[in-house]
């Protein structure tokens, strides 16, 4: 097929159409009692470079991007840099990226030499006739295309075999055009078994966005926002049934919980309307959350509380 509009090229026009823009990101989910300081003083700073491009009419795209790759390479979340080691003691990664713009979506499953799986997400999305590349043959295919690799030492959390901090990443942004778009990066669910694919790789499952409507990222266990298709039953429920953005998600991650035993079936969503309205529900313990708009500062927070 024809390769489409390489993702660096930032020759589209900035839009400037509209006075809202709107970032809502995860940090995964997070155990009662302690407040991961590093991680919310890093998404103040992130959430302010990426607000000041949107400001100025930047895509939601990019914008997405720009937040998961910076996650990613802090090495303070469980996502590229930071990604935990699977049960066999080593680094496997799954990204999604989806513009809801032209409905196109990307991702990668069980990567384990990726510096940016957001990046090769976004690659498979703009260069390939496909929508998920898996593996070696799919890990060749998108460095091929341009993804950049490391060694299985750059990874900070490769062979830790302690229990697993959470902290997949995800990013959703409504644009000053009214682009949504949203993204995943994660390492996994906790001492995954190698090969295991959990959910954010998954379109509909971990990461959903579509324009006039909402986008939406997904961390948790993975399992069951896969066979729930947790954040496309959120968009459904504003589509067909019309529900505001925080009962849509709420319903979303209700639903999940009740069906597991009460640790089983956990997990949270972060996501913005095309108003900006901003739903945030969570079934674990807190969300390592944060929020900007053209009229709020960033807030950041954990549990019952954002700040400014
Ligand atoms: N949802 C991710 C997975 O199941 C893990 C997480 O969000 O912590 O792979």
């Amino acid at each position: 097929s024809e390769p489409k509009t390489n993702p660096s090229d930032k020759t589209a026009e900035r839009c400037d159409s509209q006075t809202r823009y709107a970032i809502i990101v995860h940090g995964g989910t997070a155990k009662a009692g302690r407040i991961p300081q590093e991680r919310l003083d890093f998404l103040r700073t992130l959430l302010n470079q990426a607000s000041a491009d949107l400001r100025e009419g930047g895509e939601a795209l990019d914008a997405v991007e720009f937040l998961v790759k910076g996650m990613e390479d802090s090495g303070l979340f469980n996502a590229g840099r930071g990604a935990i080691a699977n049960a066999g003691g080593f680094v496997e990664t799954d990204a999604s990226i989806m513009d809801g713009r032209t409905m196109n979506a990307g991702a990668v499953a069980s990567m384990l030499h990726l510096k940016n799986p957001i990046s090769a997400a976004r690659l498979v999305m703009a260069q390939t006739r496909h929508v998920l590349m898996v593996g070696d043959r799919g890990e060749q295919a998108v460095t091929d295309l341009g993804a950049k690799t490391v060694s299985s030492d750059y990874f900070l959390n490769n062979k830790h075999d302690e229990p697993a901090e959470h902290g997949t990443v995800g990013a959703a942004v409504l644009d000053r055009c009214g682009n949504l778009a949203a993204g995943t990066s994660t390492g996994g669910y906790d001492a995954k078994m190698p090969g295991r694919v959990g959910d954010s790789p998954v379109i509909g499952a971990s990461t959903y966005a579509k324009n006039g409507l909402v986008a939406a990222s997904a961390t948790g266990h993975g399992e069951y926002f896969i066979r729930f298709t947790a954040t496309r039953s959120l968009a459904a429920r504003m589509e067909f049934a019309n529900m505001p953005i925080d009962e849509a998600a709420q319903a979303s991650i209700d639903e999940m919980y009740a069906a597991g035993d009460g640790t089983s079936g956990r997990g949270g969503i972060i996501a913005v309307d095309a108003d900006g309205n901003f739903a945030m529900p969570y079934s674990y313990d807190g969300m390592v959350r944060a929020t900007v708009r053209d009229d709020q500062p960033v807030r950041v927070g954990v549990f019952e509380d954002m700040q400014e």
